[in-house]
């Protein structure tokens, strides 16, 4: 094994050898410096070609001193330059004999090197040709540069130097990626291998300034026919390029508003399309016509009616996501694209956004102008598979939705009247519910939790119900999924936290034994602002929180856990606990729920159901009560209906129940008149 002087010294002798063959002029200068800097592990160290003594102070060279080297680089009969090295404080002898070595094998090379190619050993009319070719090559405007096998620059034209701003002394011996722009590009394989075709493609000058070049590459021949390397023919194409970018732009996008035209709105959808089949999405087409504008453009001329259109679009814009389309059809027509959705009903949702950007008016030239929209919706793949068909449906819903409406008015229609049906229902009840938040007619019923082994009272859930004026007590399944997809369950949600908070508080000030009131938190919810609500309704209304419980289903839990952890946390922080809900519907992975700081897992209703005739349900609840147990968390059976399945329960460990055998959900003083009468004996 060499030593590791001596190893060194090898991988020197290595690279200047690759040195000396690939490189020329300036560049080769720099390598051997570098090469001389590393093996003398030196701050400062260079090859000058111009210094041939080793004492001859010249100028801009370091003063001869202790700390520093110079070693004349000198073959039999000519000296080719001169190793300097510095800034280390001292030198041994042992660095003095290292750098004489690399002298004395650079001297050996370099001689070999120019042996190899000095003219007197070749023929003169070699010599002539080459002049000749050289002159040839140097008066072509374009620009031509030879490459050898591995991608190191062999000549460098006059073209190539006005071209790309390098002379042929700083260019000859680089290797060619130093003029590619993308800094992961591979030679040959984005090269070399592609010899013989045109192609086009970006390249750096010595400005920085990026360009579009054409490319040619034919094989370079050695006397034998074989391939040696390559010749490369530039030219600067920028200018074509950005005429071609403004004849896309052209035949592509509206020049008014800049947004996609026809054209590309039926390539951008059938994308769209693709995308939707290849992932089972739902899709949406949505055809906006703008009310009133007609009049408008009449009335207060064109400009006008430009400018308004130009301002919105740029509302329609920003009121959509990045990857949505949205694109002008003509006139006051505009189309958006929803591809990535679950429902078909999230579009109106999507449909209100739009409405709702252009409700402020818009002030132009003094004038205040006011616009609205009718949305006709078709869907992906009910309606149709194609972006021909679908345009052409929303094209009906948008006129459905136009009639009989006022123009200002706003509206929204599905192509199905199904859709539409249903649509309508969920607006229905999606404005009722918004009118029972302000107007109290939602309210919590409490259903008691026991524990198993004394059927003794330990919590109650907190369920809310809708009195609704017509329809009497809505069970909270009816409106609960919809307050989630639209966003109310937020404002649901503050108010059930408010309305159970301050019913605790009650019971607590009329001197009530502590009862955990669970609350149900949906995953909307569970954002990091819930501990800081949760904080502020426990202080305000001077409630301890053991009074206080939240149930939360898996789903709500599986994105992004390191956030939800931490949500978590804070809300254990404050005395509060956790409960999940649903337990064993979801996919959490026991890997997750190992790491989840909660007190409870709760079998859901659907396997209690089975118990305990059927065996899949009970080796179910059965897990389940055994990972509870390994992580120390309480298990709550929720849905219990029966003594069999309470038994059931009770054999395998279950800790606390719930469910219709021991008490329905009660109304607040119900609960509380069962509470004194029955359970606190
Ligand atoms: P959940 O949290 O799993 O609540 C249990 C549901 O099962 C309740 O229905 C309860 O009345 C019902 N239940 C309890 N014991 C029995 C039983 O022995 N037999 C039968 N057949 N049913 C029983 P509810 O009140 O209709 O609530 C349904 C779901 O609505 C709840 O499921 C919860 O996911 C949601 N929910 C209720 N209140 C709220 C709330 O305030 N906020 C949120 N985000 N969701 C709520
Ligand atoms: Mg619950
Ligand atoms: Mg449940």
């Amino acid at each position: 094994m060499p030593t590791p002087a001596a190893a060194d010294f090898i991988a020197s002798s290595a690279a200047v050898c690759d040195a000396v063959l690939q490189l020329q002029g300036g560049a080769l200068h720099e390598a051997l410096g570098r090469i001389a800097r590393i093996l003398l592990a030196s701050p400062y160290g260079m090859f000058d070609p111009r210094a041939h003594a080793v004492h001859g102070a010249q100028a801009g060279q370091p003063p001869v001193g202790v700390g520093q080297l110079r070693q004349p680089v000198a073959g039999t009969d000519s000296v080719f330059g001169c190793y300097i090295v510095f800034g280390r404080s001292r030198y041994t002898d042992e660095d003095r004999h290292l750098l004489a070595s690399l002298a004395k094998l650079t001297a050996s090379l370099l001689q070999l090197h120019a042996a190899r190619h000095d003219p007197s050993t070749q023929s003169t009319e070699a010599e002539a040709q080459l002049s000749r070719q050289t002159q040839i090559l140097d008066k072509i405007q374009e620009s031509v540069l030879t490459l050898d096998g591995g991608g190191y620059i062999t000549s460098w034209n006059k073209g190539a130097e006005r071209l790309f701003g390098y002379s042929a002394s700083e260019a000859v011996g680089q290797h060619i990626l130093f003029l590619y722009v993308d800094e992961d590009a591979n030679f040959p394989d984005a090269f070399a291998e592609q010899g013989g075709r045109i192609m086009e493609v970006r390249r750096r000058k010595k400005s920085g300034e990026v360009f579009w070049a054409s490319l040619t590459l034919s094989p370079l021949l050695d006397p034998n026919g074989r391939q040696s390397g390559l010749i490369a023919y530039i030219a600067d194409i920028t200018g074509r390029k950005q005429a071609e970018e403004r004849l896309h732009h052209l035949a592509y996008y509206d020049a008014l508003t800049n947004l996609p035209n026809r054209t590309l709105l039926a390539k951008l959808l059938d994308q769209g399309l693709a995308m939707a089949q290849r992932k089972d999405m739902a899709g949406c087409v949505l055809f906006i016509d703008l009310n009133r504008f007609k009049w408008i453009n009449d009335t207060l001329g064109r400009a006008i009616g430009d400018e308004l259109l130009r301002q919105v679009s740029l509302r329609l814009k920003g009121a959509l996501r990045e990857e949505d389309i949205v694109a002008r059809l003509s006139g006051d027509e505009f189309v958006v694209g929803l591809f990535d959705i679950r429902q078909h009903f999230e579009a109106t949702t999507v449909a209100q956004k739009l409405q709702a950007s252009l409700v402020q008016p818009f002030m132009i030239e003094g004038h205040d102008l006011r616009v609205g929209a009718s949305i006709g919706i078709s869907v992906y793949p009910q309606d149709g598979g194609d972006a021909e068909t679908l345009l052409r449906l929303a094209d009906i819903a948008m006129a459905r939705a136009k009639q009989g409406h006022d123009n200002l008015e706003d509206s929204v229609a599905f192509y199905s009247l199904d859709m539409n049906h249903g649509m309508h229902e969920r607006m229905r009840i999606e404005s009722g519910l918004r009118h029972a938040l302000g107007h109290g007619e939602l309210l919590l019923h409490y259903q008691a939790k026991f524990a198993i082994d004394d059927i003794r009272i330990i919590g109650a859930e907190a369920l809310v119900r809708w009195q609704h004026p017509e329809r009497g007590l809505v069970p909270p399944a009816e409106f609960i999924p919809l307050a989630e997809t639209t966003g109310l369950i937020v404002q649901v949600g503050e108010w059930v936290l408010e309305a159970a908070c301050a019913q605790a508080a009650i019971w607590q000030s009329a001197g009530l034994p502590v009862l955990r009131i669970a609350i149900n938190v949906s995953a909307r919810e569970f954002t990091p602002a819930l501990p800081v609500r949760v904080a502020a309704t426990l202080a305000r209304y001077q409630l301890a929180p053991e009074w206080l419980e939240l149930e939360i289903t898996e789903s709500a839990l599986m994105h992004d856990i390191g956030r939800v952890i931490e949500i978590m946390d804070s809300i254990n922080a404050l005395g509060v606990t956790l409960s999940l809900d649903d337990f064993g519907t979801g996919y959490s992975s026991l890997s997750y729920l190992k790491r989840f700081p909660i007190q409870s897992l709760k079998i859901d209703r659907s396997f209690t159901m089975g118990l305990p005739d059927d065996p899949s349900d009970c080796a179910i609840a059965t897990t389940i009560i055994g990972i509870g147990q390994k992580l120390g968390h309480r298990v709550i059976a929720e849905g219990v209906e029966t003594v069999e399945q309470m038994e059931f329960l009770r054999k395998s460990g279950c800790d606390e129940v719930q469910g219709y055998l021991f008490s329905k959900p009660l109304g607040a003083e119900a609960f509380e008149k069962a509470l004194r009468e029955n359970w606190l004996l």
